[in-house]
């Protein structure tokens, strides 16, 4: 007889006790979807291995197969590699009060594009421009979905079929595909490079009048240095050109901060006060590098200008959506009020105090040694990461552990709920407890407890 047609049929399985609570929990599609897959996998297991599998153990698959298919992907972190704002693992976290604004309006309907006072239709746009003008100095602001989309519009909306004049130094790429050239070319703006990979100076912007440029464009070194014989006009030299002839200065900023990072002994990035202040006419960055709110891209500068991309097609394909305007204007607030240090999580993070840190690498270390688990605090340093401060760094203690297979370990915090991010240092396992919030730090503990086979 064909082993196959021993195993039970799909409606045996679901008439099962056990299935019909599932089809209950899960819904009969998904259930009887599932008990498909796993009747398959079944019969594949007879034909290579003419094991046959009893009721119970399919039933007990399809189980496990419903809360496999069920389970989010997207799934909170611990991270403990100490990088703050980390490209991979969603970039800054919000605020308390960021996040319950979001919230408050995914779960209401709201005055989005409503205007209260006058009973009728209208802008999204205006609920994060006052804060951001108010912050930035700037005449005008806009917020679109993020800042490659904040590139992207603003080169279409006024220099499209023209020149844009970059220096070949900033022909950058951002990662995840940005970049520069390529916008530019999606944008239906033409690329005009000038000067070389190392140098470019005044001349070089002012030969490219020639070709009657929309725009000039200086680009944000974001994740890489330009170190040796190099050469760069000031972005106020050349603003001072554009303007002379004409044509407007637009700035991608990357990573946009509003603070100034040196007073925590990294290195100075030019914030947007500045840069506009510098004579920038546009100024575009993300919402969620240094700014520390949601996705975003945010567009503050000249008024005319501004609303040169408002009324732009493309202003609509990239709009913002209500739940991040929601939190930007709630991470705004945060400066508008002098909070950001304590209530922005990537900028507490940024200025924790050397002493803080190590006293909680100390206390991890403390509490493994209870029990019976060694480790020890090192020095070691956090960087900022998230494309902004390429290199810069802040000293940190670390928690360090000796571990027989570091990769293999690794990846089993990996497979922890939560899943742990850590890192390895002189073949050691270390923590950061940089970028661990207070309320995660029993959850990293057990996981590294549930490894302890594996530590030296
Ligand atoms: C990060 C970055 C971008 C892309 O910003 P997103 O918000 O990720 O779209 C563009 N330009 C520069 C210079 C950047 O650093």
């Amino acid at each position: 007889m064909d082993a196959r047609r021993s195993l039970p049929s799909v409606e045996k399985i679901l008439q099962t006790d056990t299935l019909k609570t599932l089809s209950q929990v899960y819904g009969r599609r998904l259930t009887v979807f599932a008990t498909r897959q796993i009747l398959d996998e079944a019969r594949r297991v007879i034909a290579q291995s003419s094991v046959v599998l009893s009721e119970s153990e399919i039933v007990r698959s399809v189980e496990e197969q419903l809360i496999a298919l069920t389970t989010p992907s997207l799934v909170p972190v611990i991270n403990a590699s100490g990088v703050i704002l980390h490209t991979n693992l969603g970039r800054a976290p919000l605020s308390r009060d960021a996040m319950e604004a979001a919230f408050t309006i995914a779960c209401a309907y709201s005055n989005l594009e409503y205007d209260l006072e006058k009973g009728k239709r209208g802008s999204r746009l205006i609920h994060a421009e006052k804060h951001l003008c108010q912050l930035t100095g700037a005449e005008a602001a806009l917020v679109v979905n993020n800042n490659a989309a904040a590139v992207l519009l603003s080169l279409a909306a006024l220099a499209q079929r023209r020149f844009v004049v970059i220096a070949r130094s900033q022909l950058v790429e951002i990662g995840g595909g940005f970049r520069i050239p390529d916008v530019m070319r999606q944008s239906g703006a033409r690329l005009l490079e000038v000067g070389t990979t190392n140098r470019v100076n005044l001349e070089d912007y002012r030969s490219a009048l020639d070709q009657k440029p929309a725009l000039f464009l200086v680009a944000h070194r974001s994740n890489f240095k330009l170190i040796g014989f190099t050469e760069e006009p000031s972005l106020m030299e050349i603003a001072e050109q554009a303007h002379e002839a004409g044509i407007q200065l637009m700035v991608d900023l990357g990573s946009g901060a509003l603070l100034d990072t040196a007073v925590y002994g990294l290195a100075h990035e030019p914030t947007v006060f500045e840069v506009l202040q510098q004579g920038a006419d546009l100024v575009c960055f993300s919402g969620d590098k240094l700014l520390g709110g949601p996705q975003a891209g945010i567009i503050v500068g000249k008024k005319d200008l501004i609303e040169k991309l408002r009324r732009h097609p493309l202003a609509r394909a990239v709009r913002a959506d209500k739940i991040a305007l929601a939190a930007l204007s709630a991470t705004l607030m945060h400066y508008l009020k002098d909070k950001a240090i304590e209530k922005v999580p990537i900028w507490h993070m940024i200025s924790l105090g050397l002493d803080d840190i190590r006293h909680r690498a100390q206390r991890w270390r403390d509490q493994l040694g209870e029990l019976g688990l060694n480790s020890d605090v090192i020095e070691s340093v956090s960087a900022v990461g998230g494309g902004s401060l390429p290199g810069e760094c802040l000293p940190t203690y670390l928690l360090s552990i000796n571990v027989k297979y570091p990769e293999k370990f690794l990846g089993n915090l990996r497979k922890n709920v939560p899943p742990i991010i850590a890192r390895i240092e002189q073949n050691r396992v270390v923590f950061d407890p940089r970028t661990v919030f207070l309320e995660q730090e029993e959850q990293l503990i057990a996981g590294i407890v549930a490894q302890k086979g594996q530590i030296e």
